[in-house]
């Protein structure tokens, strides 16, 4: 599976619904930049070991380019251009100035020791010095990378820079210039979009079955606001394995988070536990859970967890894609077909990116906004782009997806087209 033509087909669709025009079509085939980087990383034992990295600047149209890092083994070139094709999209859903990047390093980081996880983090930051920046293009964390590496980067280009510059990443640690609000905003702007479906399609929230798969920030902050939202959480499953509640016990989050972090952490940074820790619930694999009859299954780990070979076997009325690409087209097709509504990964995880925005906005302004006001302002664009978007699917008839898509397409060809 290429994640890249995934994202392809995804544009193609979108395009012919609203008559894309061609130069924009095809401008938005092709990413603005690509840098591909070597690594080279002195091991603890003496070994020196050379890393890939990449960023891919894809679109800067309506803004500064805007995405996550990711550090992992299976991260290549086409993921990172899949993911900073639909940052672009992303951003122009949620109205927010910036345009779509993607950075990520070909590494397990569960293998490092801490040390040599922050000198990998430094060398990347020194290579990517000269195209990053807060006016240029502002990465933030994503899948394994976390505050305490947002830091490092700001560190190191800091130094290069020799002034402090704490607007060139977001997803901060809030003693460096983080945002209040920016660790679970993801999950918040996911909860707040299951609301707005919520009313629209009348589901009472108690009455409402819900499935997680990915227990991380995402899923895990997600699974909180609808704990307290009282929405009936039946499974969560990580990487290890998942648990399910086949006995009536409540599942409650922060209790198998508890359980979890039991264990201790890899170097303070990598849970070494699992949601399975968690011993009041059966055991549930990744791939059945996501077959379970529940009203609302999250996939919230990795794209292509719900594929063409699993897609028949879903029974979830709804599915929040909280991971970026966890329904592939030929999933989405054939769950279209059986009236599933899938509400896209560029609509339902796009908190994220809008709190990174206003972190970004703090530190420009230097000047710092409580819990409340931020999240106010998330509910406020997280509620607006869900409204733009259900417009574009009446007018359309269209998907969810295709509505989003057309959504930011036309704001991305209005900015393109100002600038021409
Ligand atoms: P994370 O590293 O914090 O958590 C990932 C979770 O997925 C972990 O619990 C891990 O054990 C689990 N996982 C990994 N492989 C799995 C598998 N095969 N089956 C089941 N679980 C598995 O990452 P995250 O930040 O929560 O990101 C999750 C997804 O959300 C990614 O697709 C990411 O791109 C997307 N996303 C994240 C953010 C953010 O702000 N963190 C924003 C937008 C989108």
């Amino acid at each position: 599976m290429n994640p890249f033509n995934n994202a392809m087909e995804q544009l193609k669709r979108s395009a012919e619904l609203i008559d894309l025009e061609k130069d924009i079509w095809e401008r938005m085939r092709k990413p603005d930049n690509i840098l591909q980087v070597s690594l080279p990383v002195r091991m603890d034992n003496g070994e020196l070991k050379v890393f890939e990295g990449y960023r891919v600047q894809y679109n800067n149209s309506c803004g500064p380019y805007k995405g996550g890092i990711r550090f992992h083994p299976k991260t290549d070139l086409h993921e990172v251009k899949a993911l900073a094709f639909w940052m672009a999209i992303k951003c122009a859903v949620a109205g927010i100035p910036y345009g779509g990047a993607k950075g990520g390093v070909t590494v397990d980081p569960k293998k490092l020791s801490i040390d040599e996880l922050e000198r990998l983090t430094r060398v990347f930051t020194q290579k990517l010095a000269n195209f990053i920046g807060p006016e240029r293009d502002i990465p933030a964390p994503d899948v394994n990378t976390n505050p305490q590496i947002m830091a490092w980067m700001v560190d190191e280009f800091s130094k290069i820079k020799g002034f402090n510059v704490p607007g060139v990443v977001t997803g901060k640690p809030l003693e460096i210039g983080g945002s209040l609000g920016r660790n679970e905003a993801t999950g918040l702007g996911g909860f707040f979009v299951l609301q707005s479906l919520a009313k629209k399609m009348k589901l009472n929230p108690k009455k409402t079955t819900v499935a997680i798969q990915g227990f991380g920030n995402v899923g895990y902050n997600l699974a909180i606001f609808l704990h307290k939202a009282g929405y009936k959480i039946i499974a969560v499953s990580d990487s290890q394995g998942g648990i399910l509640n086949k006995n009536g016990h409540e599942m409650n989050p922060e209790e198998i988070m508890k359980a979890k972090k039991q264990k201790g952490q890899i170097d303070g940074c990598y849970c070494r536990g699992t949601v399975c820790d968690c011993v009041n619930f059966a055991k549930v694999d990744n791939e059945k859970l996501l077959q379970l009859p529940v009203d609302v299954l999250v996939p919230a780990a990795l794209e292509g967890a719900i594929n063409e070979k699993n897609a028949g076997r879903i029974k979830a009325k709804i599915i929040l894609e909280m991971a970026n690409g966890g329904v592939t087209p030929e999933a989405e097709e054939k769950l279209n077909k059986k009236g599933v509504v899938v509400v896209p990964d560029v609509l339902a995880n796009a908190g994220g990116v809008v709190v990174s925005y206003f972190e970004w906005v703090q530190n420009l302004q230097n000047y710092y906004w409580g819990l409340e006001e931020v999240n106010q302002k998330l509910e406020k664009i997280m509620d607006d782009s869900f409204e733009a978007v259900w417009q574009r699917k009446e007018k359309y008839q269209t998907t969810w997806r295709n509505a989003a898509f057309a959504l930011a397409l036309e704001r991305i060809e209005a900015a393109m087209k100002m600038r021409e």
